[in-house]
């Protein structure tokens, strides 16, 4: 007797999207699947790099068909633009026409972009390392060109990861140039200690003025409005506030404030549950047995680990949670210096810290196995590997028992 074919559409062709296309083709290749990748662009975005890009490196561009060749996937080049959870299908616009695909599993791995919209002007007037779109990293790197050996002012807003890598690199590729780095807090606050005082050495020694408890109210086209005044500037580079697609919202599906899917331990939607989101989409209501956070690792785990759930349901099989251990973490400070930590297992960082070519070649090399963790994926179906799987169902009984003993106190 034939079985009836299951749709699973995956919604975005990131580090996520990609990796629960690859898992799951692998895990359901004697099942009647069909599997639709759907992306807006027809190559995969390594974003890390896109710092990088705008000031000239040339980028990688995968496609996004060869790396999903040789599996069952079905790539669709489109932008989705509307998911209707009732009817289990999503509206794509393709170039030959719009599509309406059915579905009966979802994966939401649309990734985040910067938020333009909450401060006035930065939709106008700044650029944003995004990979498409008005004012983002091929406009950059237009604008960089166009002033070249001529002096410039740049402006950088957020002092994460993001606004450090992106005001270090223009820095080191445009010496000449006055970059300032503006941010509401503390640069670098997302890892205290040593690891954030590296980080001030870094931009001291480069000459990067930074602007910190400062909150930008409005972006014009001379610069960024604080309290204490204007900062002016000739390119703003806004990297502050990232924000999942609205698409989840507009379906009604439960979100957050930054958009982001809520998701139950097993990655399905908390109001819609054979919809799965995964990737810096997803906010998870309990922590995974460490905390998250967005970044490629999450945004590989979670898209196997949502393959393996579908998988799982259609064997009719146990689910299980998402859970896992962080290993380390690199930040780029500019074209030849970094820093770099191990970070393993709850994502605090160990008092030895790499710095200079040495966490620079560190960083480079996980970004790039990063990438090629997805063709390794493909030629051997299950090849990533993570560690801490036991992790969030023994945080769950460490919880359990407190609650226990004071209850019985
Ligand atoms: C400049 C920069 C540097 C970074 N550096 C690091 C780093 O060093 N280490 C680290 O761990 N993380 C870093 N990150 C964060 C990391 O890139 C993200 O956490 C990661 O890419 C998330 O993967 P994802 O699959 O969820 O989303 P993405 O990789 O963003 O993929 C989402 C995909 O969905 C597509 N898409 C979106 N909307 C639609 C739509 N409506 N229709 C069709 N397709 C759509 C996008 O085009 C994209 O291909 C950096 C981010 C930036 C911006």
């Amino acid at each position: 007797m034939k079985t009836q074919t299951k749709n699973i559409i995956i919604l975005g062709g990131g580090y996520s999207g990609v990796m629960a296309a690859l898992r799951l083709a692998g895990r359901t290749k004697r099942l009647d699947t069909r599997i639709t990748l759907v992306n807006a662009l027809n190559y995969f975005v390594e974003r890390p790099r896109l710092h990088e890009q705008a000031t000239g490196t040339a980028p990688q561009q995968r496609p996004l068909a060869y790396m999903l060749r040789g599996t069952k996937v079905h790539f669709l080049q489109g932008w989705a633009a509307a998911v209707n959870p009732a009817q289990r299908c999503v509206q794509v616009q393709t170039t030959s026409g719009e599509q309406q695909l059915a579905y009966d599993y979802l994966v939401i791995a649309l990734g985040s972009r910067v938020d333009r919209h909450t401060i006035p002007g930065v939709q106008d007037y700044a650029f944003t390392l995004d990979p498409y779109g008005n004012l983002t990293s091929e406009a950059l790197k237009s604008k960089l060109t166009l002033y070249g050996q001529n002096p410039f002012r740049v402006v950088v807003v957020g002092g994460g990861a993001t606004g450090v890598e992106a005001a270090t690199q223009v820095k080191g590729k445009y010496p000449h140039s006055q970059v300032s780095l503006v941010t509401q807090g503390e640069v670098g606050a997302f890892k205290r200690g040593q690891v954030q005082q590296h980080i001030r050495e870094a931009l001291r020694e480069q000459a990067i003025a930074i602007f910190e408890n400062a909150r930008v109210n409005r972006v014009e086209r001379e610069g960024v409005v604080l309290d204490s005044g204007q900062v002016p500037a000739d390119i703003i580079i806004w990297a502050a506030g990232f924000v999942a697609s609205p698409l989840a919202r507009e379906a009604d599906l439960q979100v957050n404030a930054q958009n982001q899917v809520l998701i139950d331990p097993y990655l399905r939607s908390l109001s819609h549950p054979n919809v799965y989101a995964v990737g810096d989409a997803a906010r998870p209501v309990e922590e995974p047995g460490v905390p998250t956070r967005m970044s490629v690792f999450t945004a590989l785990v979670s898209g196997a680990q949502a393959a393996e759930n579908i998988a799982a349901q259609l064997k009719s099989q146990a689910l299980q949670p998402l859970s896992f251990v962080w290993y380390g973490q690199g930040i780029a400070l500019g074209p030849r210096d970094a820093v770099g930590f191990a970070t393993y297992p709850a994502d605090v960082a160990w008092p030895l810290i790499f710095r200079g070519k040495l966490a620079l070649k560190i960083r480079d090399f996980f970004v790039w196995y990063l990438g090629i963790v997805l063709e390794l994926e493909r030629q051997i179906p299950g090849f990533f590997y993570w560690n801490g799987k036991g992790r969030y169902t023994q945080q769950k009984r460490q919880q359990q028992r407190k609650t226990e003993v004071t209850y019985l106190a």
